[in-house]
C-alpha cells in the first residue's frame, strides 16, 4: 500500500496502478512502479507484449527508426546484450525484443492478456479508479495509467457494401497471426501510407496480381536496410550513453546528420548532392538535409521536385509515374521509408488506380466498384491507417469528476495538460498522449520520457502523502494554447493528415501532437516539476 493511501486512511484498492496496454509504454510503466513498490496490474486486449509490434504483423512490418536507437535505454545491461540484426528489423523481431524485455525483467505476472478495458470511473470519495472490462470484471486502483498508444485503433473506412465482399478482407493492423499465402490471388491494396508502402513491394512478389487504390501520393525514401556491421554495432554499444544524450538534445530523439539551415541558401547543385547523398543512405534522416522544409515553401518544393524526379526515373510508365508524384508539402504527412516501393510500379502483375479519378463506389461480391469499372479480386487488404492519438483513448468510456466523459470532453480535439494528464480526471496518466512530441519523435524515448515522470510524480506524492493530482484547468488552456500556436508555425499542421485527424470521418481536426521538439518539451516538464509540480493540483 502507498503512504499516500495510508496517510488519507482511504479504502483499500485491488492495485495501486492499473496499466492499460502492454506496449513498449506499458512494460516499463510496470516495471518502474513495481520497482517503486507498488501493486500493479497490466491490462491488455492483445494476446502478448508488444502493443504496435503485437498487432502490425502485415507482410512487410518493420521499423522505419534506427533500431540501436529504437529500443529502450533504461537498462545498459538490455541494450548490450540484445543483439539486433538489421538497420530497420522485422516485426518479428521487435516482438521478440519486446518478449525479451518481459522475460527478462519477470514482467507476465502483473500482465493479464486478452483483457480489454471498456470503462474506467474515477470516484471522488475512495479517491479511486474503477476499471471494467469487456467481459465484465472490476479492479480498483488508485491510479491508471494510459499506455494505449497513439495508432493502436484502426480504422475501416466504411466502404458501402464491405460486408458483402466474397473474398478475405485484412487489415495492416489486425493481420492473422499464421500469415497469409497470397500465391496466385488477385489482390487489391487500398491505402499507400507508410503500412501500404511497406506491404505493397511484398504483396506483390506473392499475389498473382495486385491493384493498389491510391487516394493521396506520400513521398517515400529507400530504406537502404541491411544486416548491422558487428563493428558499427560494438561501436554503438561503447558509447550508448553518449549517444542517447546526444539523441535526446535533437527534435526528434533521432540522431540525423544535420545539414544546413536553408535549402535556399545553396546553389541549385549543392543542394540536390546534399539530396542525392541521403537518398542512398536511405531512412528518416533525409528529412534533417535542411532546417527550413516547414517553415518555407520554395525551399520544401525542392525537396519534393527531387523526390519527384526520382520516381519519374524509376517508374518506367510515364503515366504511373506521375501518379505517384506527390503534390502536398514534403513531410507535412508522415514521411515514408520503403523497399522496392516505387520499382513495384514496374512489375507486370501491379497496377496503380487514382481514386480521385475513379473513386471507390462500392465493394460487391466480386470486388471493388471505382470509376463505374468492377476490379475482380479475391483478397483485401485495408492499408487504411488509424484513429490516431485518441481513438484509443475514446474507444474507453472515462469518467472523471461528477461524471464528466473524456470523450465528450474532447469531442472538438483533445486538451490535455502536457500530454500526461487531463483536468477533471484525477490519477489518471496518459503515456505519449495528445499535446506531447510522441509521433514527431523516437517513439521508445519519448515513451520512456513520459513513464520516467509519472513514476517519478507517483513518488514524489508518495513521499508528500498525497493521494490526488490533478491539473489545474489555466495550466492545461494554456499548454494547449501553446501546443496550437507552435503547430500554427509550421506548415506541417497545414495539409490531410492523421497529426489533424483528418482521415477520420467527422474527427474535429486539430493538430495533435507537440511540434516544438522534444528538448523543449522535456524542459517544460522538468520546470514544471522543479516549481513544485506548477499547475498540478497535488493533495
Ligand atoms: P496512414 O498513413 O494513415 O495511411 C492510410 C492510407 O489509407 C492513406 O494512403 C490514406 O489516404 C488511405 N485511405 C484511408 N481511407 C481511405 C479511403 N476511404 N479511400 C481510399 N484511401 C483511403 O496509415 P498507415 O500507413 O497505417 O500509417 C500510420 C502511421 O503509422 C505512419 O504514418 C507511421 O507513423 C506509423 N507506421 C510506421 C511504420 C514503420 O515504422 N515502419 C509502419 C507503418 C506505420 P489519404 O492519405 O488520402 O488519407
Amino acid at each position: 500500500m502507498t503512504v499516500a493511501a495510508e496517510t488519507a486512511d482511504l479504502p483499500a484498492t485491488d492495485f495501486d496502478a492499473i496499466v492499460v496496454g502492454a506496449g513498449f509504454g506499458g512494460m516499463y510503466m510496470l516495471y518502474r512502479l513495481r520497482e517503486q513498490g507498488m501493486r500493479v496490474r497490466v491490462l491488455e486486449a492483445g494476446s502478448s507484449v508488444g502493443g504496435t509490434w503485437f498487432w502490425n504483423r502485415y507482410p512487410g512490418a518493420r521499423v522505419d527508426t534506427e533500431t540501436m536507437f529504437y529500443s529502450y535505454q533504461f537498462s545498459d545491461e538490455l541494450q548490450q546484450e540484445w543483439d539486433w540484426s538489421e538497420r530497420y528489423p522485422s516485426r518479428d523481431e521487435l516482438w521478440a525484443y519486446a518478449r525479451h524485455v518481459a522475460d527478462r525483467f519477470d514482467l507476465w505476472p502483473d500482465m493479464q492478456f486478452d483483457t480489454r478495458v471498456a470503462a474506467a470511473t474515477w470516484d471522488e470519495d475512495s479517491l479511486s479508479w474503477t476499471v471494467e472490462t469487456e467481459s465484465g470484471d472490476r479492479l480498483s486502483s488508485r491510479y491508471v495509467v494510459m499506455a494505449t498508444g497513439c495508432l493502436s485503433s484502426f480504422n475501416v473506412p466504411k466502404f458501402p457494401g464491405l460486408e458483402s465482399f466474397a473474398g478475405d478482407v485484412y487489415h495492416t493492423a489486425r493481420w492473422p497471426e499464421d500469415g497469409v499465402d497470397f500465391t496466385g490471388r488477385r489482390v487489391a491494396v487500398i491505402g499507400t501510407g507508410s503500412s501500404g508502402v511497406q506491404t505493397i513491394p511484398v504483396v506483390a512478389e506473392q499475389a498473382a496480381h495486385l491493384t493498389v487504390f491510391q487516394r493521396t501520393p506520400n513521398y517515400v525514401i529507400p530504406a537502404h536496410n541491411r544486416p548491422l556491421d558487428p563493428d558499427e554495432v560494438a561501436k554503438i554499444r561503447a558509447n550508448y550513453p553518449a549517444l542517447r544524450a546526444q539523441a535526446r538534445q535533437t527534435f526528434s530523439g533521432n540522431i540525423f546528420e544535420l545539414g544546413g539551415p536553408s535549402a535556399l541558401a545553396v546553389s541549385e547543385e549543392e543542394r540536390n548532392a546534399e539530396y542525392e547523398r541521403r537518398w542512398e543512405t536511405g531512412g528518416l534522416a533525409f528529412m534533417a538535409a535542411y532546417a527550413d522544409f516547414m517553415t518555407s515553401e520554395a525551399a520544401n518544393e525542392t525537396a519534393s521536385e527531387f523526390v519527384r524526379g526520382k520516381i519519374r526515373e524509376i517508374v518506367k510508365d510515364p503515366e504511373t509515374a506521375e501518379l505517384l508524384c506527390p503534390r502536398q508539402l514534403f513531410m507535412c504527412k508522415r514521411l515514408c521509408v520503403g523497399t522496392d516501393y516505387y520499382e513495384t510500379y514496374n512489375r507486370d502483375n501491379v497496377d496503380l488506380i487514382d481514386v480521385n479519378a475513379s473513386p471507390i463506389e462500392e465493394i460487391v461480391p466480386e470486388g471493388i466498384r471505382a470509376g463505374g469499372k468492377v476490379y475482380e479480386i479475391d483478397a483485401l487488404v485495408l492499408a487504411t491507417g488509424f484513429d490516431a492519438m485518441t481513438g484509443a483513448l475514446n474507444r474507453i468510456d472515462i469518467c472523471g469528476v461528477g461524471g464528466s466523459s473524456l470523450r465528450d470532453l474532447w469531442a472538438d480535439g483533445p486538451r490535455a495538460y502536457l500530454g500526461l494528464m487531463v483536468a477533471n480526471f484525477p490519477n489518471l496518466f496518459t503515456i505519449t498522449g495528445p499535446g506531447s512530441p510522441s509521433v514527431l519523435t523516437n517513439m521508445i524515448p519519448s515513451i520512456e520520457q513520459h513513464v520516467d515522470w509519472v513514476a517519478d510524480c507517483l513518488a514524489h506524492m508518495d513521499a508528500q502523502g498525497a493521494a490526488r493530482i490533478e491539473p489545474e484547468a489555466s495550466a492545461q488552456d494554456g499548454w494547449v494554447a501553446h501546443v496550437n500556436e507552435v503547430a500554427d508555425l509550421s506548415m506541417r499542421s497545414s495539409c490531410e493528415s492523421w497529426y489533424l485527424g483528418s482521415n477520420i470521418e467527422g474527427k474535429t481536426r486539430v493538430f495533435m501532437p507537440y511540434i516544438g521538439g522534444f528538448p523543449a518539451y522535456v524542459r517544460k516538464c522538468e520546470e514544471i516539476v522543479d516549481a513544485g509540480y506548477a499547475g498540478f493540483d497535488m493533495r
